[in-house]
């Protein structure tokens, strides 16, 4: 499997105990994040770095490794000599603009948001009431949805909104933010269910897809990291769940947890350090549980019509099956021609290009992952996962001033994607 022997000597290494103390603030002052480029030499380049203390931001390294390097071992790492782009040249300032750069204060209440919510990033509570407050924009056509309770008791809140002659349409399921440091996926998220909301009666795109479908839209579904990622460490990817007998590591990865092909080596970690951790058992994080039960809630009633998996970074559009690289959807070349095609129409937009497949062939593989979970056993007639911008330039920690942008570009993708589905 490429992402474990690719990745087993470095992940070794790198104790996420030891570079992220639980319950201190970590600092990314002095931090350089570099591109190494890899390909062919991937194996001499993984020699060379093996006496450097790393946290890779990638797993598939068949091309490069995105490492965070602490100031201190800054000096030996370029000794190396190795092939790099520089990503970050102070990765704590660059966390901190990124920050300061987004909206000071909190919105108001009880009023529809306005465009200048997607000028900054927020807190998980302003994300709160932001959606309090969008629901308010068509309060006869929506309400607020929860779809469970995270680990430290944090609801799961979203939206469900529908058109024309009531609720009860197929449904269109998208969620963001199950990693917590992918902030972009949110706010993306976000102003795909703002357009929606704001157009509807008035945009002839916004219309047209909800008089369709019934859209249930979860922007944070992975809250405890998500606040973790904005008060102790900008770079958490996991849920918060205890640490298991025997560990003092502390998360799951949600994306490897969903009961389905769980068991599939190759895919995931059975190592609670690691940043892909499966969980004890399947299913077993009370995030999943509760997604897995409206899953099943909407496939037992009006049945999905697509399921989008949001993240970033990397710009991709993946479609089944991330457990298996042989395994074919029955649907599998419409899936890939509409992958394409919704890459190419938020090229024609904004020029940002985009690799679309199969998830497991075009990436690497995943088990337990949500669109094979989804897309099988919720019966999903589409099933996919978005990697949002960038290709590498800022990767997780993208600038405030790009969130305006990335939703445009996949406003423009997804109600291209919704409409020829
Ligand atoms: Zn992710």
């Amino acid at each position: 499997m490429k992402f474990l022997s690719v990745a087993s000597s470095i992940v070794a290494l790198v104790s996420a105990a030891a570079l992220s103390p639980r319950e201190e603030k970590v600092s990314y002052d002095g931090f350089k994040v570099y591109r190494i480029t890899t390909g062919e030499n991937l194996a001499s380049v993984q020699d060379k770095l093996v006496d450097i203390e790393m946290k890779p931001w990638n797993m598939d390294f068949s091309k490069h490794i995105d490492v965070a390097i602490s100031p201190d071992q800054i000096e030996k790492f370029e000794s190396l000599n190795l092939d790099t782009i520089v990503m970050h040249e102070d990765l704590g300032a660059d966390i901190a603009a990124e920050w300061d750069s987004s909206t000071p204060s909190s919105p108001s209440k009880r009023a529809v948001p306005d465009v200048s919510w997607f000028n900054g990033y927020h807190s998980h509570n302003d994300h709160q009431t932001f959606l309090t407050n969008l629901q308010t924009a068509l309060p006869q056509n929506s309400e607020i949805i929860t779809s469970g309770t995270s680990v430290q008791g944090r609801p799961i809140r979203g939206i469900h909104v529908w058109g024309n002659n009531g609720k009860g349409k197929k449904a269109i399921l998208i969620h963001g933010n199950v990693h917590a440091r992918e902030w972009i996926t949110s706010m993306s998220v976000e102003y795909f269910l703002y357009q929606l909301m704001t157009g509807y009666g008035r945009d002839s795109n916004a219309t047209a897809l909800l008089n369709t479908y019934d859209f249930w839209i979860l922007p944070v579904v992975n809250p405890d990291g998500f606040v973790y990622s904005q008060t102790n460490d900008r770079l958490w990817r996991k849920n918060r769940s205890a640490a298991p007998a025997g560990s003092s590591c502390i998360g799951t990865d949600e994306n490897r947890n969903w009961p389905f092909q769980w068991n599939v080596p190759g895919g995931s970690s059975t190592n609670p350090c690691d940043e892909t951790y499966r969980g004890r058992t399947q299913g077993d994080t009370p995030e999943i549980k509760g997604l897995v039960s409206l899953v099943n809630q909407l496939r037992d009633s009006s049945g999905i019509k697509l399921y989008l998996d949001v993240h970033s970074y990397g710009q991709y559009i993946l479609t089944p099956y991330g457990y298996s690289c042989s395994a074919v959807a029955a649907n599998q070349a419409k899936h890939d021609t509409l992958a394409a095609n919704t890459g190419r129409v938020i090229q024609a937009f904004s020029g940002t290009t985009w690799i679309t497949g199969p998830s497991c062939s075009t990436l690497y593989a995943t088990s337990g992952s949500s669109t094979d979970y989804v897309g099988d056993v919720g019966k999903a007639e589409y099933s996919m996962t978005f990697e949002l911008r960038d290709k590498g330039t800022n990767g997780f920690v993208l600038p405030a001033s790009q969130i305006l942008p990335v939703g445009k570009e996949m406003w423009e993708g997804w109600k291209y994607l919704v409409a020829n589905l």
